[in-house]
């Protein structure tokens, strides 16, 4: 059997940009943790994967440490961000995005399906 599409996973030239980003509320739509909604507490852009949390849990052993007393954790992994949609609270779901400008010039996120801006609070 003849397997392609080997180099798929290279890195591009320049930073790839993402429809989500870190603090973003999103859901996973693909995976063991398809509906879970979550925040995304960082991104790796270089892999397309971001951590999101209480998402795609995966557990390790913690030695006993001064400050801990070790067992063993449960620790987000990384998930490809294209199983990632980003969540509307206002229509408690995945969406799709779109673009709007406010006001004052500065760029926002919006739900396609009701306009609700998403823009996760800092
Ligand atoms: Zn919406």
């Amino acid at each position: 059997m003849i397997r392609r599409g080997l180099n798929k996973g290279l890195p591009k030239p320049h930073e790839a940009k993402y429809h989500v980003k870190k603090n973003d509320l999103v859901v996973v739509i693909a995976g063991k943790d398809k509906g879970k909604v979550g925040k995304i507490l960082q991104v790796s852009p270089r892999k397309g994967t971001a951590i999101v949390e209480g998402v795609n849990l995966v557990k390790r052993h913690m030695k006993p440490t001064p400050y801990s007393s070790g067992g063993i954790v449960e620790k987000p992994a990384p998930i490809h961000v294209s199983n990632l949609m980003l969540y509307c609270p206002k229509c408690k779901k995945g969406v799709k995005v779109s673009k709007k400008y406010l006001e004052d010039g500065s760029k926002v996120r919006a739900c396609k399906k009701c306009g609700e801006i998403i823009e996760p609070k800092e």
